[in-house]
């Protein structure tokens, strides 16, 4: 029987499920709702008045290692057409912290602090290291530092970094906030200690090799790559894949907006939504949701009163080029732990696509988080802070900077990983789940289930679907 399925959101996520069931249930009519004008989400680009693409920061695809999820890739762009990361290639990072740049290693390089000091953290260091303290099941992040690392490491140096980046001490934070950027390990000793100690689990968990390029054979078991288009500009293959879905009959709207939203008896869901003047009602069978819960919980029922939750970051995207390569060595990235500069991450493309460095020179991407509570930066302000940030941080000189963005403000901003956000998400669940429809999926980002990375996330819409072609 013919099904009719509404997927509200065009970034990743939503375009893959509307992939997924047109090509395997080609009986089935898929629509497509995009509020912006254009599909890919973060994993689309800003495109500037020369049409050339600049991508939202760095934006690698990580394999799920699931056919599910990662077939569909090479079928859009063919395997001849992707750069593809093997090994410690990856994922090259590093971090700025305590004034200096560090191209070793994305953890935190203890070795650089005085003798005295890490004599004073060494003890419980190793205690926690070899304890049977539960970190996995960790309820905080600020439970999961202390188990893995012992109190004084946490409390002295994480806790400053994660207050920095969250705005939020860790015993507020959910411990996936540690995955979102590297803080599941620390650099304690040299590469020779490193390998004698590395035999022991517990240890390789808590303590990263000194350089991530010297990583010995071996060590790392997972087969997963990293992926990103030959051609310079993630925006590229989001055309591509959006031409596939109209090929595939999908029908996608952008710039559309919900008016709307019903569950009849049946389970069926009345979705109203209107485009550029076009409006619409569609019986759905299946609403598929792989935007925000809170939208969802507010479209069903306005009178709704939604869970306090923390503000998200304001998140800024200043794009520039440089004469010279970035002095960043070959590092993809490198986040910034040292406050005072608003500096998120930087991304150097070219480090990871070979036609990213054009006549142009070398595009670096500046993401800057701004507090919540402070006021909305324009774009010309987050260019320019973004522009001293780059000098400051000695990956440039103002000389060698020689074209200044584009610069983008995100419309939702950067989400923050406190457990006060993951039991808000966790209450719209299940308010959605009392009030709402066995056919209402959600898809995307989902903080109270740990689920952030696309290959995460894709992965759960690889389920989610398989379960709307065989209900
Ligand atoms: C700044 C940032 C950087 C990130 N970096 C990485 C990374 O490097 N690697 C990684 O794996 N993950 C990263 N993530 C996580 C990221 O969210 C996911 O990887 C992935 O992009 C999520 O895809 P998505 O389709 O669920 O959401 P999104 O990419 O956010 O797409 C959601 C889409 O829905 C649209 N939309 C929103 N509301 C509505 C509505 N009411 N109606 C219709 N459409 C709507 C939006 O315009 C957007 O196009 C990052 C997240 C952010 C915010």
């Amino acid at each position: 029987m013919q099904q009719e399925v509404v997927v509200v959101g065009g970034g990743m996520c939503g375009m893959y499920v509307a992939y997924q069931l047109a090509k395997h249930r080609p009986d089935t009519v898929v629509t497509l709702l995009e509020q912006s004008e254009q599909l890919g989400g973060t994993y689309g680009s800003i495109w500037d008045e020369h049409g050339d693409a600049h991508d939202f920061g760095m934006h690698l695809f990580y394999e799920a290692c699931d056919e599910r999820v990662d077939a569909p890739l090479r079928e859009i762009l063919p395997l001849e057409d992707w750069h593809i990361w093997p090994g410690i290639q990856k994922d090259v990072a590093g971090l700025y912290w305590q004034g200096r740049l560090q191209t070793n290693s994305h953890y935190l390089d203890l070795r650089s602090l005085p003798d005295a000091v890490r004599e004073s953290l060494r003890q419980s260091l190793f205690d926690a290291v070899h304890s049977n303290a539960n970190w996995q099941g960790a309820a905080s992040a600020g439970e999961y530092l202390t188990n893995k690392f012992g109190a004084d490491l946490a409390e002295r140096y994480f806790a400053p970094v994660l207050q920095h980046l969250w705005h939020a001490r860790p015993d507020e934070l959910a411990p996936y906030a540690l995955r979102m950027v590297s803080m599941d390990r620390v650099i304690w000793s040299d590469h020779d200690e490193w390998v004698d100690g590395s035999s022991d689990e517990r240890y390789r968990a808590a303590i990263a090799i000194p350089d991530q390029r010297k990583l010995p054979p071996g060590v790392r078991t997972s087969p997963q790559r990293a992926l990103y288009p030959k051609r310079y500009g993630f925006g590229h293959y989001i055309k591509q894949f959006e031409a596939k879905l109209v090929d595939l009959g999908v029908k996608v709207v952008r710039l559309a907006k919900i008016s709307g939203l019903s569950v009849q008896a049946d389970q069926r869901i009345v979705v109203d939504w209107s485009a550029l003047g076009e409006s619409k009602q569609v019986t759905a069978d299946w609403l598929y949701w792989a935007v925000s819960p809170f939208a969802l919980l507010k479209s069903l029922d306005a009178s709704s009163v939604l869970p306090s939750a923390d503000m998200p970051h304001h998140l800024g995207f200043a794009h520039f080029h440089l004469r010279h390569a970035p002095k960043m060595e070959d590092l993809y990235y490198f986040y910034c732990y040292d406050p005072g500069l608003n500096v998120f991450r930087v991304t150097n493309f070219s480090a990871y696509c070979a036609t990213a460095a054009t006549e142009q020179g070398y595009p670096v991407c500046v993401e800057m988080h701004y507090p919540s509570d402070a006021a909305a930066p324009t774009v010309e302000q987050c260019l320019a802070d973004a522009k001293r940030a780059l000098v400051k941080l000695g990956v440039t000189t103002e000389e060698d900077i020689v074209a200044t963005g584009p610069g983008h403000i995100h419309p939702f901003g950067f989400p923050r990983p406190t457990l006060k956000n993951q039991q808000a998400f966790a209450e719209v669940r299940s308010r959605l789940n009392d009030a709402g429809s066995k056919r209402i999926v959600l898809g995307g980002v989902a903080p109270d289930q740990g689920r952030f990375f696309l290959h995460e996330i894709l992965l759960a819409a690889a389920n989610d679907v398989e379960r709307i072609i065989n209900e």
